[in-house]
C-alpha cells in the first residue's frame, strides 16, 4: 500500500503514520525527520535546510525531491510506504507522479487531515519529540510518563526550533499557500479522502483504516 498523508502542520500526520507503520508494516518517510537527521549530523544538506526549516519556510523542491527519490528506491519501499509532509507543493506532486510513473508504482490514497488552526496552534505549541526515536509527544494531549524523557527509549524530549510561536504562524501561512492546492490535485486525480482530524487518536486511526479499505 503507498499512501499520502496531506495535512497542516500539526494535524497528526507523524502521530498517525507511526500507527500505519504497525498496521501495515510498511514504512514512514517524513522529509521533515530526513532533515533533521541531516541537520542533527551536520551535513551540508543539514545545514543548507536549516535556514529554511526555522523559519518555517520550505526546503528548495529540487532537494526534497532528490531525497525521496533516493528514498523510494531503497527495498524496504517494495511493499508500499506512507508519505508523511511530502508532496507539499504541486511541483513536487508532478515531481512523484513522474517518479512513481516510471518505477509503475502509483499511490493507491491521499489522505487529507482536517484539523482547525485554533487546535494545530495548541498541538504545535506542546509537541515534544525524542531526539533519539522521533517518537512524538504533547505535554498536554499525549504526556510521557516521566517529563522530558521517552516511554520508548529513554530518550531526551525536546521541542522543535520550528514549533516557537514565530516559525508556527508562518507555517500556517506557508502551508495555505502553497500545499492546500494538492487537495484539489489529488481531489481531481480521484485519490483523495478527507479525514477528520479532531479527536481521539485511537478513532482517527480508525477514520483512516475505513478510508483506505473504501
Ligand atoms: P504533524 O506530523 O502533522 O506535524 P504531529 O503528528 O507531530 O503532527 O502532531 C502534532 C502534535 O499534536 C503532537 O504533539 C501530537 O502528540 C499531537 N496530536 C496528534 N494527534 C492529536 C490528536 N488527535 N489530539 C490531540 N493531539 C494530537
Ligand atoms: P515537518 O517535520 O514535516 O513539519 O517539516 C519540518 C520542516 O522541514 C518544514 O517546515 C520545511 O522547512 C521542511 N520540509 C519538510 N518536508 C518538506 C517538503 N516536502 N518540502 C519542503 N520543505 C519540507
Amino acid at each position: 500500500m503507498r499512501i499520502i498523508l496531506l495535512g497542516p502542520p500539526g494535524a497528526g500526520k507523524g502521530t498517525q503514520a507511526k500507527d500505519l507503520v504497525t498496521k501495515y508494516g510498511i514504512p514512514q518517510i517524513s522529509t521533515g525527520d530526513i532533515l533533521r537527521k541531516n541537520l542533527a549530523d551536520k551535513t551540508p544538506l543539514g545545514l543548507e535546510a536549516k535556514k529554511y526549516m526555522d523559519k518555517g519556510e520550505l526546503v528548495p523542491d529540487s532537494v526534497v525531491v532528490g531525497i525521496v527519490r533516493d528514498r523510494l528506491k531503497e527495498s524496504d519501499c517494495k511493499k508500499g510506504y506512507i508519505l508523511d509532509g511530502f508532496p507539499r507543493t504541486v511541483p513536487q506532486a508532478e515531481a512523484l507522479d513522474a517518479a512513481l510513473a516510471e518505477m509503475k508504482t502509483p499511490i493507491d490514497k491521499v489522505l487529507s487531515i482536517e484539523v482547525p488552526d485554533s487546535e494545530l496552534v495548541k498541538r504545535l505549541g506542546g509537541r515534544r519529540t525524542c531526539r533519539s526515536c522521533q517518537a512524538g509527544y504533547h505535554v498536554m494531549f499525549k504526556p510521557s510518563k516521566k517529563e522530558g524523557v521517552c516511554d520508548s527509549c529513554g530518550g531526551e524530549l525536546y521541542q522543535r526550533d520550528d514549533d516557537k510561536e514565530e516559525a508556527i504562524k508562518n507555517r500556517l501561512k506557508v502551508y495555505m499557500a502553497s500545499t492546500a492546492p494538492l487537495i484539489g490535485y489529488y481531489k481531481n486525480k480521484g485519490m483523495l479522502a478527507t479525514i477528520d482530524g479532531v479527536g481521539d487518536m485511537k478513532v482517527i486511526l480508525d477514520r483512516m483504516v475505513k478510508a483506505l479499505k473504501g
